[in-house]
C-alpha cells in the first residue's frame, strides 16, 4: 500500500487548477505522440517496472474500501496492458533477474509488471487481460492475509468510515473530529490513517482495534473475506506464469520496526510462500517503498536470505548502470486509479522522473 501525497483544504483548488493546466498539456502531449521520443532520454535498454496494487472500480457502488489502494479500473488496466504492448517488450521476473546477475541481456524497451500486497482482483480483473496477452508477472503478498478474513488496517479504516452514521468522533489518538459531508469525511480518514502509518506496530493495532467502536460501526465477521488471494489462488496463478515474490508478513514499515522483526518479517514471508507454492523466492518489495522505508542494514537482511532484488516506489524507469549498482533498491512506477492513458502515458515513458512530479 502507498498513499499519494495528501491536499490540505487551502491549497487544493489551487492544485486542481494546476493540475487540470498540467492534464491538458499532457493529453495534447500524448495526442502528438511525443512521449516515445521522450523515452530516447533513457535508452532503449532502460528496465520499466510497473507498480500495481488493486484493479477494481473504486466508483462502484458500495465500493467501502480504501480508494487510493486502487492502482486502475478493469477497463483502464486493459487499455494500460494495450499500450504496454505496443511500445515495451514485457519481460518476467527471472528475465530481469538474469539480466542484473550479468547473465542474459534484455529486449529493448524491457518492462516488467508488479503487483503488491495481494489483493483477489489481481486475479479476478488483471490475471485474464495479462494471460490474454502472455505477459508474465509479479505479485508480492503480504503473507498473513494471504487466505484470512483478517483486512489490511487501512481497508478497514476505510470500510469504517464509509459505514458510520455519525458526523463526529473521537478518534483513537487523534481525538474529537468532526465532518459535515464526505469530502471532509475522507479528508478525516486520510489524515487519521497517516499518522497511523508511523506508529510501532503494537499501537498502530490497538489504535485500529477501537476504530469501530469509535464510529459506531459494527463490522460483519465475513465483511473482508473475499478481499485478498487465497493459497489455492496463488498456486493456480503461479502455475500459469505469475512469479510470487515477499512483502511482509504483516506490511509494516521496515525500518519503524527492529532489525530483529524485520528479518522475521522478510524470512517469515519468503518461507510461507514458499511451502505453499514450491517455488523459489528471490525478490522483495518493500511496504510504502519511499527512501525512508529501506535501508543498508534491510538490504544485507534480504541478500543474507538468498534475496537477489528488491522493488521500492522511488519512480523509474532506470538505465542499465543504475539498476546493476542499486539492484536491492530498484525503482518502479506507481500507477494509480486517476491516471488516464495520456498520463499513463507519460509516466511510463519516464515524464514522472524526468520532471519530479509527484507520482
Ligand atoms: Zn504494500
Amino acid at each position: 500500500m502507498k498513499t499519494s501525497r495528501l491536499l490540505s483544504g487551502g491549497l487544493s483548488s489551487a492544485i486542481v487548477s494546476d493540475m487540470s493546466l498540467r492534464h491538458s498539456l499532457l493529453s495534447a502531449a500524448f495526442r502528438a505522440r511525443l512521449f516515445p521520443p521522450l523515452r530516447r532520454i533513457w535508452g532503449a535498454q532502460a528496465l520499466t517496472v510497473l507498480a500495481y496494487h488493486r484493479v477494481t472500480d473504486p466508483v462502484q457502488a458500495g465500493f467501502d474500501t480504501f480508494a487510493p489502494n486502487v492502482s486502475a479500473t478493469p477497463v483502464h488496466f486493459a487499455a494500460q496492458m494495450d499500450f504496454v504492448a505496443r511500445h515495451f517488450n514485457v519481460v518476467s521476473l527471472a528475465d530481469a533477474q538474469n539480466w542484473l546477475a550479468g547473465q542474459r541481456p534484455l529486449p529493448l524497451h524491457p518492462l516488467l509488471i508488479t503487483f503488491d500486497d495481494g489483493y483477489r482482483d489481481n486475479l479476478e480483473h488483471a490475471f485474464p487481460v495479462l494471460q490474454q496477452h502472455g505477459f508474465p508477472a509479479v505479485i508480492f503478498l503480504a503473507t498473513n492475509y494471504i487466505g484470512q478474513k483478517k483486512p489490511f488496517f487501512w481497508d478497514l479504516a476505510a470500510y469504517c468510515f464509509y459505514h458510520t452514521q455519525k458526523d463526529t468522533a473521537v478518534l483513537p489518538l487523534a481525538g474529537p473530529q468532526q465532518w459535515a459531508d464526505e469530502k471532509t469525511r475522507s479528508r478525516v480518514m486520510y489524515q487519521w490513517l497517516e499518522s497511523l502509518k508511523w506508529l510501532p506496530n503494537a499501537a498502530k493495532e490497538t489504535a485500529v482495534q477501537q476504530l469501530p467502536d469509535s464510529l459506531d460501526v459494527a463490522i460483519p465477521a465475513d465483511a473482508f473475506a473475499r478481499l485478498c488471494l487465497s493459497w489455492d489462488q496463488v498456486r493456480r496463478m503461479a502455475a500459469a506464469g505469475i512469479t510470487f515474490g515477499a512483502h511482509t508478513q504483516n506490511h509494516p514499515i521496515l525500518t519503524r520496526i527492529s532489525l530483529e522483526e524485520a528479518e522475521k518479517e522478510i524470512r517469515g514471508s519468503q518461507a510461507r510462500i514458499v511451502n505453499e507454492t514450491g517455488q523459489p523466492v528471490t525478490a522483495f518489495a518493500y511496504p510504502n517503498g519511499q527512501a525512508a522505508d529501506f535501508n543498508p542494514a534491510l538490504q544485507e537482511i534480504l541478500q543474507r536470505a538468498g534475496f537477489n532484488a528488491a522493488f521500492t516506489l522511488l519512480p523509474g524507469p532506470t538505465r542499465p548502470a543504475e539498476a546493476r549498482r542499486t539492484p536491492f533498491a530498484l525503482r518502479r512506477i506507481l500507477i494509480s486509479h486517476r491516471d488516464d492513458l495520456p498520463r499513463f502515458a507519460a509516466k511510463v515513458m519516464g515524464f514522472t522522473r524526468l520532471t519530479g512530479l509527484p507520482g
